[in-house]
């Protein structure tokens, strides 16, 4: 779902979002006032473009700012916030041009206007960093060469002389050529002899008196003067001295930030929140999206929603469109049963509703076409097929597990969908525990839910159940084929179309024949039994007294014409050793 909703530019805009959908808000004014936001975002959209073109620009300001109070930045950490509170204040330009300043308080939502004072003021700082950094600035502090030119006088001064003693170099090289007469000669440096002069093996009759020999390799001779080690002690000190003055300013500036820290994570937050609401207008517009109505009752009712990752899916890999269905889990039908044939889409259908109950609740517009929604406390779902054999659970008791959690748990506000109940185990237990679950949520926990089963026989709870109602997906049978239509109607389904979805999945032709032959003849004994006989027949579906039998027996009669109150306690246990004797 984040991967398919996440329009962010920002990292920590992406990371606000995926924080914001892991913990959907419960309190309808705090989404009403992030619904307000995105709203704002949608009807603005020169102003989403402005903002989401500066947000480009923004670098990582959060990651900086952590590797800087760490003290594990460098001077392209400094930049980045530099240029990330530069970004702050165009954002907070571009709304004040958008409105002018009075109607920028009146017309932007309120939340908006926290984000705007999140935004801070930090142009000293700015300006004190541009001013203080070159453009392009290494990683390491300890290479130098960040520092801009015109920041320090007294560092200016040593980068003369560094940069002039090359030239010195340069013209020595030069004159060292002519007076030798050696035009190859060159004046190099390394780590270990710092500067040289360096010549091939075949002038070194030319060298001249005062030369001191430093090494000599195959093919070429090395050698310094006094004067060459003067010059080159002189580069070095300047060099040096460059290097210890950009170190001090870059120790002043991580000073200076580690001091703003809080203030520069707050600009970076609202930074991250403009981004998201920014992204979730962008994805509005884009995905067709609504503004869900959020508040406090306990309505659940989405007109023409859809599941926008399998939507995605559908669009990018077959271009077919979603069939978008109605969920209406209002008082009189808060838990839907949900049957069908395998591949129809009730597992989306659950899903998309869930999916829209927390894109509501985390702030954002919903698939749909019109969505209202009383806030879900928490939302149960048990939907995989999962196993956890290493820590001794099988299938089946992970899915015992998960249920049990739902059930023990949720509460009348909450929102559950269980796709599929009771299929790891024998038919009879896994229905009667599906059976009871329904009864369950319905009368104890009274909570919002769907329900989707391949038990139809668990469709007669609706005669005891009153708000449990019965969907079904819509199928078209035509010459033989099966087409599903993924459209939810009320009913039930009469069958599940397994062994078709079987042969779509290429079982061999032999098992589908056999499978076929073999629920013709279990269809045929069932119907003699009849799904009310089977209920019947178990107690826990339907409970009644024995029937007491036609004349009462001689035990009976004299039971009736027993009255313990006038026994004293030796009558009593006489009467009962005669009854014992009768009825042996
Ligand atoms: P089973 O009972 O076998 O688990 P199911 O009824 O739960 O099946 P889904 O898994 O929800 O079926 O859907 C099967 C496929 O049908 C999906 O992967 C999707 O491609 C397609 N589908 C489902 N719902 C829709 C829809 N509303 N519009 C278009 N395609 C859909």
């Amino acid at each position: 779902l984040l991967s398919v909703i996440d329009r962010t530019i920002t990292g920590a805009g992406a990371r606000l979002l995926a924080a914001q959908l892991t913990s959907p808000l419960t309190n309808p004014a705090q989404i009403n006032a992030r619904l307000d936001t995105v709203e704002y975002a949608i009807t603005k959209e020169n102003l989403r473009n402005e903002i989401r073109d500066a947000l480009r620009e923004c670098p990582d300001i959060e990651r900086a700012l952590s590797r800087i109070c760490l003290g594990r930045g460098g001077p392209r950490d400094l930049l980045a916030l530099a240029k990330g509170l530069h970004v702050a204040r165009s954002i907070k330009q571009q709304c004040v041009l958008h409105h002018n300043q009075q109607n920028l308080a009146q017309e932007a939502p309120a939340l908006l206007q926290d984000w705007l004072e999140g935004l801070g003021n930090h142009a000293a700082l700015v300006d004190e960093w541009q001013h203080a950094l070159q453009d392009d600035v290494p990683m390491l502090a300890r290479d130098g060469n960040f520092v801009a030119d015109g920041y320090r006088a007294d560092l200016d001064e040593f980068r003369h002389l560094r940069d002039h003693s090359k030239q010195l170099i340069a013209d020595m090289q030069e004159r060292l050529r002519k007076e030798s007469g050696i035009t190859s000669l060159k004046i190099k440096f390394n780590n270990v002899l710092g500067y040289f002069i360096d010549i091939t093996a075949t002038h070194a009759d030319k060298v001249p008196e005062g030369w001191i020999h430093r090494q000599s390799l195959a093919n070429n001779m090395r050698y310094t003067t006094t004067e060459l080690s003067d010059i080159a002690s002189k580069i070095a000190d300047a060099a040096n001295r460059a290097l210890e003055i950009e170190q001090e300013v870059f120790a002043a500036l991580v000073a200076q930030t580690q001091t703003h820290a809080p203030a520069i994570a707050a600009t970076a937050r609202a930074i991250a929140q403009f981004d998201v609401g920014f992204a979730l207008a962008e994805l509005a517009v884009d995905a067709q999206l609504t503004r869900p109505v959020v508040d406090d009752s306990t309505v659940f009712a989405i007109e023409r929603g859809r599941h926008v990752v399998v939507e995605n899916a559908l669009q990018r890999d077959t271009g077919d469109a979603f069939i978008a269905n109605d969920c209406d889990l209002s008082e009189q039908q808060r838990l839907w049963l949900l049957t069908g044939p395998n591949m129809a889409g009730k597992s989306t259908f659950l899903r998309q509703n869930a999916l829209i109950a927390i894109m509501a609740q985390m702030g954002a517009y919903v698939p749909a076409h019109k969505a209202h929604i009383g806030v879900v406390d928490r939302l149960f779902s048990r939907v995989g097929a999962a196993d956890d054999l290493a820590r001794g659970r099988s299938t089946f008791m992970v899915e015992m597990v998960e249920t049990a959690t739902i059930l023990n748990q949720s509460t009348d506000r909450s929102l559950v969908i269980l796709d599929e109940i009771g299929r790891g185990t024998a038919t009879f237990d896994g229905l009667s525990i599906a059976w009871a679950v329904v009864e369950y949520l319905h009368n104890q926990i009274g909570c919002r839910g769907l329900f989707a089963t391949h038990y139809h026989e668990l469709t007669e709870l609706t005669d005891s159940l009153a708000q449990l109602s019965c969907y079904t997906m819509k199928v078209k049978e035509w010459k033989g084929e099966v087409k599903f239509l993924h459209q939810v109607e009320a009913g039930t389904a009469d069958r599940s179309y397994g062994i078709h979805v079987a042969q779509l999945a290429g079982l061999p032709a032999p098992v589908i024949q056999r499978s076929q032959a073999i629920l013709q003849q279990l269809e045929s004994e069932k119907h003699a039994i009849s799904h009310k006989g089977m209920a019947d027949s178990l107690p826990l579906f339907h409970y009644q007294p024995e029937p007491a039998s036609a004349t009462p027996s001689v035990v009976d009669e004299k039971l009736a014409n027993i009255n313990p109150d006038e026994l004293s306690p030796r009558e009593a246990l006489e009467a009962l050793y005669n009854l014992k004797a009768l009825s042996d």
